[in-house]
């Protein structure tokens, strides 16, 4: 059974060399009585989040911590070879919580769910109906009170999240621009995604004036993917009474010290709302998003755009890739196909 184990902590940017490649044996059966089942891992999921994971126990990151040596955790969709639990057959196509290795026995069942609709992609369960997806929609509709006609800016908007963002703000009649890091994410996110603008962040020098230029009358409801430099010029924009959903800060994620943010003051003049979430406290929204995203999709009135790699071992070089804005869209990592 092929695994990738965290190696070291990472500190600043993380290396290939954080992370190892082991095989170890693994049974067939599971053990009577266990509740336990046994998967084969099909896709895995790249998510921002495991980075913070992977900081050593005493750096506060609110998220516990993978123990050194121990395989790496993440969403995935696996299919079921062997089942004692009662919600669970052979042949079953499940997502969820499972490892970076090509079969794993999983015990936290109740973090499993069964796929029902496997007429879509099944790596979608990782992206647009998983977690990135309910982000998506927790974080727009739930925290932003969005309403028709308004202003949205979404950064980070051609990744797992932001592109649905985007595809959500459009969906009630809003007016949504994004920002992305090269020009092939910024064409997609207006030929693909229906975004109304778009810019390359990294091309330009003062990101307030780039905005002052997309929204001459300011920003009603910022997304944010990104925090830093960003988040200060997205204050000096905002509207009076404006909301800001806190998805992630991703530019963050590596540096030992956050850096600070200038402008909160116009928290204050502007009246506005910024509340953060994690999508963890929403689980009880899925069915009824489920439901309205396949429908979404099935009716062509939805898409998502995936970056897929194959093969277990490159699940690190992948992973390291969202710090560099190496994905297109969604990154999945293939480990078998069904
Ligand atoms: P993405 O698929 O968007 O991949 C990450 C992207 O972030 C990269 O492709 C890159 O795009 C951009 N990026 C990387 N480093 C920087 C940087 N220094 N400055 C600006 N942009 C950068 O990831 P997700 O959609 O999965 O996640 C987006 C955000 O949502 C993350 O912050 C994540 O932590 C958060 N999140 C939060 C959840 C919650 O419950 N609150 C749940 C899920 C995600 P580009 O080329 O455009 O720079």
């Amino acid at each position: 059974n092929k695994q990738i184990i965290l190696k070291n902590y990472v500190t600043g940017f993380p290396k290939e060399t954080d992370m190892e490649m082991v095989s170890s044996s693994i049974k067939v059966k599971v053990p009577e009585g266990s509740k336990a089942v046994l998967v084969k891992n099909l896709y895995l999921s790249c998510d921002p989040y495991m980075r913070l994971k992977m900081t050593k126990p005493e750096t506060p990151t609110y998220f516990t911590e993978y123990p050194l040596g121990s395989v790496i955790t993440g969403y995935g969709v696996s299919k079921v070879l062997d089942s004692e639990h009662p919600n669970f057959k052979e042949g079953d196509l499940v997502w969820g919580t499972t490892r970076w290795e090509e079969f794993s026995l999983i015990t936290m069942t109740k973090m499993l769910r069964k796929i029902t609709y496997t007429d879509v992609p099944l790596s979608y369960y990782i992206g647009i109906l998983g977690m990135p997806g309910i982000s998506a929609y927790v974080g727009f509709f739930e925290i932003c009170s969005p309403k028709k006609g308004e202003r949205v800016y979404v950064s980070a908007a051609s990744g797992a999240v932001g592109q649905l963002v985007g595809q959500f703000a459009k969906s009630i009649g809003c007016c949504v621009v994004g920002s992305a890091g090269s020009k092939e994410k910024v064409d997609l996110l207006k030929s693909k995604f229906g975004f109304d603008e778009a810019f390359n962040y990294k091309e330009e020098h003062d990101l307030d004036a780039a905005l002052k230029r997309y929204f001459p009358e300011g920003i009603d409801i910022y997304f944010e993917n990104v925090g830093g430099a960003m988040l200060d010029a997205v204050l000096l924009n905002m509207r009076d009474h404006g909301r800001i959903s806190v998805c992630g800060l991703i530019s963050q994620y590596n540096k030992d010290k956050p850096e600070g943010v200038h402008n909160l003051f116009c928290l204050v003049s502007k009246r506005i709302e910024m509340k953060g979430f994690l999508v963890f406290d929403h689980w009880h929204l899925y069915p009824q998003f489920l439901e309205a995203t396949i429908k979404r999709i099935k009716e062509g009135k939805m898409v998502y755009v995936e970056d897929i790699v194959e093969g277990l071992e490159n699940a690190p070089s992948a992973l390291i890739g969202l710090f560099t804005g190496k994905n297109v869209g969604k990154q999945v990592v293939v480990v078998a196909h069904e």
